[in-house]
């Protein structure tokens, strides 16, 4: 047995995920034997939302289709996690809701074309979120332990 995996990124820089692809140099082999990647587009072509045991979700909510996304994550997961600051708290990437009026009027053209919402949101204004793990980048560290405790709490090792 395994844990389902997804690893999602939405309106961010991606660095957790730069991140955690340098973790596998030294993880690689550990992790097979314990995770199924059933979503990861950094390094699969193939990929299935569908039945995950815990989402890891990076980046804020800026657009109508992420957040439609997002819900759907929300739906096939059991546990999902806020990934780095912007998943969080939606800061950095959410620096135009702070734009003034004439930056904002500037700006609203593009908006309007990728049907982005009024403000960029962190993913619990608008979906339960399980966990979360902050930095800017994630902490490491941080990021580590809470996975060891998932493989604990979904049972592939032992506690
Ligand atoms: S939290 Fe920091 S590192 Fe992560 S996506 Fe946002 S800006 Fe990038």
């Amino acid at each position: 047995m395994k844990l389902n995996v997804g690893w999602f990124s939405f309106t961010c820089c991606e660095d957790s995920t730069i991140v955690f692809i340098e973790l596998m140099n030294e993880r690689f082999f550990e992790w097979r034997k314990l995770i199924n990647f059933k979503y990861f587009r950094t390094f699969k072509s193939n990929n299935s939302i569908d039945d995950l045991d815990i989402a890891f979700v990076e980046g804020a909510i800026s657009s109508r289709k992420e957040e439609e996304t997002l819900r759907k994550i929300r739906e096939n997961s059991k546990k999902l996690v806020a990934i780095g600051s912007c998943a969080c708290t939606g800061s950095p990437a959410n620096q135009r809701n702070f734009f003034d009026e004439k930056t904002k009027n500037e700006i609203q053209f593009i908006l309007d074309r990728f049907n982005h919402k009024e403000f960029v949101l962190p993913l619990s204004d608008l979906v339960k979120v399980d966990d979360y793990i902050s930095g800017c980048p994630m902490d490491e560290k941080i990021f580590l332990a809470k996975l060891d405790q998932y493989f604990k709490e979904f049972e592939l090792i032992n506690a």
